[in-house]
């Protein structure tokens, strides 16, 4: 009872079409009165936006400087670490997840704030607390702080590729099993758990259930729907101090793809298509249930449809849980056998 427990969250969320138009009112209003302001972004996405942003922030008197980046790796946001000028006094993440991902980094090493301006809907990093980068070993994901507000343009990320959109239905899908695995762990290992940040990510994933049907044409009130889903899901995540109620075993799966069999396919569709079969582990009658909606929403739901053989699908299964000793899932912590892993990977229809 006397434990303590902090919780950081964002300031401010605006979600609609043309909010970029807010951008500069919005910064203005959170207190940063003048000037500079550094801008990490994507080669893509700043050709097609990064006079219009730069346009709206200027006029608002703050002074701009852009930085490009190339790829999510801990040397990379060393590398744009050494160009922020020591009078940035916010940064902003301007892209899909990649660009985010590294403005949250960045803004963490020099303790300022982060403002998340996201393309797409590829992932719930757009507002969440952690910064998943490619380090020296693997994925890691490091506890930076919540982007200090979350302006999410309808215009800007209906424009993105479909695809990109879409994978972000598959990480919401994924906190089925997230949750789950992190109860387990809480009933098993006497984890922490904090019963209204799992509820919270849960909610998100039921929200995708009920309304499937806008989501299958992601246009506008579906787009709102994903984007709101996964603000809610990084909100969980910021109540919680960790990132347990949005990823569990179905996203040490896909971190073992990454290894096995480089990255094949974007994040969202390969915890989506984990978390079929993680919830087939739990017991759960929900995994027929996911594989459905996924199979609605053009997500894919075999190895044929997410590009890989059954191999690596097998290969990834049995080395999931040696992938974070500190995670504790229900793969346990013992590398899979093979039956075990190939008959997982039939029974769920993943591979044939
Ligand atoms: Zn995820």
């Amino acid at each position: 009872m006397d434990r303590v427990h902090e919780i950081d969250l964002m300031k401010r969320i605006v979600v609609g079409k043309g909010t970029r138009s807010k951008l500069g009112k919005v910064i203005k209003s959170l207190g940063y009165p003048e000037g500079k302001i550094v801008i990490i972004s994507g080669p893509h996405v700043w050709a097609e936006w990064g006079d219009q942003v730069q346009g709206i922030l200027e006029k608002e008197g703050y002074e701009t400087e852009v930085l490009l980046a190339r790829e999510p790796s801990k040397g990379e946001a060393e590398r744009l670490l050494e160009k922020v000028p020591e009078d940035v006094s916010l940064i902003i993440g301007f892209g899909g997840g990649k660009s985010i991902d590294l403005a949250k980094y960045v803004a963490y090493k020099l303790d300022k704030d982060i403002l998340s301006l996201p393309s797409a809907t590829s992932h719930d990093g757009i507002a969440s607390p952690f910064s998943s980068l490619k380090g020296i070993n693997g994925p890691m994901s490091i506890k930076t702080k919540p982007p200090i507000a979350v302006i999410a343009d309808l215009d800007i990320i209906s424009s993105a590729p479909e695809r990109l959109n879409r994978a972000g239905i598959g990480d919401v899908l994924a906190k089925f099993s997230a949750v789950k695995d992190w109860r387990l762990a809480h009933l098993l290992k006497g984890e922490y758990y904090g019963s209204y940040a799992a509820s919270l990510a849960l909610m998100s994933a039921k929200h995708v259930l009920k309304y499937v049907n806008l989501l299958k044409n992601l246009v506008d009130e579906g787009l709102r729907i994903l984007v709101e889903a996964l603000i809610s899901s990084s909100v969980a995540m910021c109540i919680a101090g960790s990132s347990r109620p949005a990823s569990g075993s179905e996203h040490l799966f896909s971190h073992a793809l990454d290894i096995v069999a480089n990255r094949p396919a974007l994040h969202g569709e390969q915890v989506g298509l984990g978390s079929i079969m993680m919830l087939y582990l739990h017991g759960s009658k929900l995994w027929r249930k996911v594989r459905k909606v996924l199979k609605e929403v053009k997500l894919p739901t075999t190895a044929d449809e997410l590009n890989v053989s059954d191999e690596k699908i097998i290969e990834a299964l049995m080395i999931a849980p040696t992938i974070r000793k500190d995670r504790y899932t229900i793969l346990g912590t013992e590398k899979l056998k093979r039956e075990a892993a190939e008959h997982l990977a039939k029974v769920t229809g993943v591979i044939k």
